[in-house]
């Protein structure tokens, strides 16, 4: 693994300033704060440093991080294909941001197979997949978007990182850390968000935007999900909700929506490990989270093809959700060891 060494900085600084003209930044399918943070934050420092830069996000993104860098807003693929084409076709280098599989390029994967364009991967999941030419990859960072800073400082473009970049890397780390909750007891982390508060970062309207921002009908379909859709297990310490695209069609579901419910079941008291199943394009879509030693990504690998970080990861199946439902319950009992720990 390349980490942040002077040697490679200097050699991605020297490839960047002399063969690259056009950068493609793509971060993972369904992006959240961080992915488009980071993915933002990075774009607009590398325009601003004199780079032809640009976004291309898999598919749509939530209608709350619209306002970050909403001058030079990204392309979104599965709206723009034969336009998304043509800019990869002439791209010198393609960023990957936020995602350690290709999987995670959604259908972007198909068109880049046959590409033998250079890859500059950042990000801080375990184990990346990909073959990069230039690898930073750090799992002990808040998020991508910390990366991202780090990355631009190293390469010597800090000073082109200006008020949009700063508030779409505030962003991200603010939402991969659920506002400093998790993640963030580096010090490093705390001087980041020092520089891009200076740098012009708005943290009220950046946590306004993520946090405060629901439409009713999202806050009813919440308040739906804990009240009648939220099953515990008080002896594996785990939490279920799921949702169907029936429920998704009666509450006017936007993509987004959903982001964070995972979260609510572990503020009961006792509760380790909470899921989150939604009926999504024809296929069920997880969310894990734990608290402590539980390792979902381990879960979600095993049994979801998914995968992600110790606390925070995702998958995916195609059974329907009743039967993903009931193998979700009948896994417990193997993980009740597991599921103890000292919380
Ligand atoms: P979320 O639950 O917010 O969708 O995703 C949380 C984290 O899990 C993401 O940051 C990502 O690392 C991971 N993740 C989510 N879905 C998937 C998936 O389908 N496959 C893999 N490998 N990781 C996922
Ligand atoms: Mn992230």
């Amino acid at each position: 693994m390349e980490r942040f060494n002077v040697d490679t900085c200097k050699r991605v600084k020297n490839w960047l300033e002399s063969e690259v003209k056009r950068i493609v930044i793509i971060p993972h399918v369904n992006p959240d704060g961080d992915a488009i943070g980071a993915s933002i934050g990075l774009n607009d420092t590398l325009l601003n440093a004199g780079f032809d830069s640009m976004v291309i996000v898999p598919n749509d993104y939530p209608s709350y991080l619209s306002w970050l860098g909403a001058e030079r807003a990204p392309l979104i693929y599965e709206q723009n294909k034969e336009q998304c084409h043509l800019i990869i076709d002439q791209a010198d280098a393609l960023f990957f941001l936020d995602f350690n599989d290709a999987k995670r390029l959604g259908k972007i994967e198909d068109y880049l197979r046959d590409k033998s364009i250079p890859i500059v991967l950042i990000d801080h999941h375990p184990d990346p997949q990909i073959e990069a030419e230039y690898l930073f990859s750090d799992t002990d960072v808040s998020s991508t978007a910390e990366l991202v800073y780090d990355f631009v400082e190293a390469i010597g473009i800090l000073g082109h990182l200006g008020p949009i970049g700063a508030n779409a890397l505030l962003t991200g780390i603010i939402a991969d850390t659920g506002s400093f909750s998790h993640n963030a007891s580096r010090h490093s982390t705390y001087r980041i968000v020092g520089d891009l508060i200076n740098k012009g970062a708005d943290k009220e309207r950046i946590n306004e935007s993520l946090f405060n921002n629901f439409s009713e009908k999202r806050m009813r379909l919440l308040g739906y999900c804990l009240a009648e859709k939220m099953e515990i297990f008080p002896q594996y310490r785990s939490a279920l909700i799921w949702l169907t695209a029936k429920e998704l069609t009666k509450f006017d579901f936007h993509p987004g929506d959903t982001e964070g419910f995972v979260n609510f079941p572990l503020s009961i008291k006792g509760v380790v490990f909470s899921a989150f199943f939604m009926e999504k394009n024809g296929i069920v879509k997880i969310s894990f989270r734990s608290k402590g030693g539980f390792a979902t990504n381990e879960f979600s690998g095993a049994h979801f093809n998914g995968g992600g970080h110790k606390n925070a990861s995702g998958g995916e199946t195609k059974l329907p959700i009743n039967e993903a439902l009931d193998l979700f319950r009948s896994l417990l009992p193997e993980y009740a060891s597991q599921l103890k720990g000292d919380l």
